[in-house]
């Protein structure tokens, strides 16, 4: 990122300054092998240590209880909308459950419904998804073969609180799609079977999937997928079955070093996305209606700050006016529309101040010289 933008992409997502760094000079040599991060064989010892690096990061962080898998695979999170059901549904239990706050949970429940019967224990469309569940709404049923959710619903803007999850019953585990807060917050690993995310928005580039793994999911797996789509496969060849993303890889390990040693670890990394997320959403709410959010206020994210203005004319001129400020990447999804600012653990909270600056100014411009446009409600 240069030196005048703020970038507030979804994902692909602002990565730390000192992890491009460290990826840039890792692109000229690695470890004094004489070689680039690019050109090394993922059989090298200089790999072993890469991704030895970054398993550890994310246990330490994360951490991850005895017993669990980390493995690092590749087909983004969409592909473990696949094999999560390839690998999980049992035929000793009931089908699996699906907890739907967003558009990412209703394609994981879309790619279940392809492989069998599942079952839909809550769905949040009916409110054009603007919140997460309250426990007692989610129908869980007896003996799922597992129970799924989605913690942070990246294009609505709607996430779980940390300390909350659906009550799945004791012997269904409990399968996360985390990719876009994995590593933003502390997380209580023990609680899910299994836990999923694509890097590209806290933890990393494009191309690599972290997955955590009860070991003893592991045992029920059924025969008969692809080798690829078996995650004892990749437990089996410590994530090197095939060639791994090794550069992608590499950088997760710089992302859990810059979290380990310079940020101090989830708990600090937390509380500063806490208060980047409440600079933006205090500047939601004293804008007389101005700036309409779209998540209802216990259920928004602390990662995807999504808004509306009045009208669509005002939306793009918010867009082109904050571009030409040096504030990118604001356009909200076009299922949502509106704008969304994604402030993801690499996004200092001078580029959120910005921002805010930026919306507390447009909206003296723009709402004094059309009161009309002053909407009384928030809807
Ligand atoms: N789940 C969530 C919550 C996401 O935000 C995304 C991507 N934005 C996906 C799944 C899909 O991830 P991928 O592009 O890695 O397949």
């Amino acid at each position: 990122m240069a030196d005048d933008v703020w970038n507030f992409s979804p994902g692909p997502a602002i990565l730390p300054r000192a992890v491009l760094e460290g990826a840039g000079d890792a692109v000229h040599e690695i470890g004094g092998s004489g070689m680039s991060i690019l050109e090394i064989s993922h059989r090298s010892r200089w790999f072993d240590e890469v991704i030895d690096e970054a398993e550890q990061g994310i246990r330490e962080l994360l951490a991850v209880p005895d017993g669990y898998q980390v493995l690092f695979l590749q087909g983004g999170a969409s592909l473990q909308f696949s094999m999560v059901p390839g690998n999980l549904r049992r035929n000793d239990a009931g089908p699996p459950s699906y907890v739907v706050s967003g558009s990412w949970g209703s394609k994981a429940l879309a790619e279940a419904r392809a492989a069998g019967d599942v079952r839909v224990a809550w769905d949040g469309a009916g409110t054009g998804y603007d919140r997460v569940p309250a426990p007692s709404d989610v129908a869980l049923e007896v003996d799922p073969s597992y129970v799924h959710m989605t913690s942070n619903e990246t294009i609505e803007g709607v996430q779980w609180p940390a300390d909350r999850t659906p009550n799945a019953p004791a012997q269904a585990p409990l399968v996360c799609d985390m990719s876009s807060d994995l590593l933003s917050r502390p997380a209580d690993i023990g609680r899910y079977g299994l836990v999923y995310a694509g890097a590209q928005k806290n933890a990393g580039p494009a191309g690599v999937t972290i997955v955590l793994l009860r070991d003893e999911l592991l045992d029920a797996i059924p025969e008969g997928n692809p080798a690829m789509l078996d995650y004892r496969t990749h437990v089996r060849s410590g994530s090197r079955y095939n060639t791994p993303p090794v550069f992608a890889i590499y950088v997760v390990s710089l992302v859990t070093r810059w979290l380990r040693t310079e940020v101090g670890g989830l708990g600090v990394m937390a509380a500063r996305n806490e208060e980047k997320a409440q600079l933006l959403y205090e500047a939601i709410d004293g804008s007389e209606g101005f700036y309409r959010g779209h998540a209802q206020p216990d259920s928004r994210s602390r990662m995807n700050i999504t808004f509306h203005l009045p009208d669509e004319d005002l939306g793009s001129a918010f867009l082109d006016e904050a571009g030409r400020a040096g504030l990118l990447e604001l356009k909200g999804h076009r299922s949502v529309g509106g704008l969304r600012a994604s402030i993801y653990n690499a996004m200092p909270v001078e580029g959120v101040r910005a921002l805010r600056d930026f919306m507390e100014t447009f909206r003296r411009d723009h709402a004094g010289s059309h009161p009309s446009r002053t909407a009384t409600t928030s809807g």
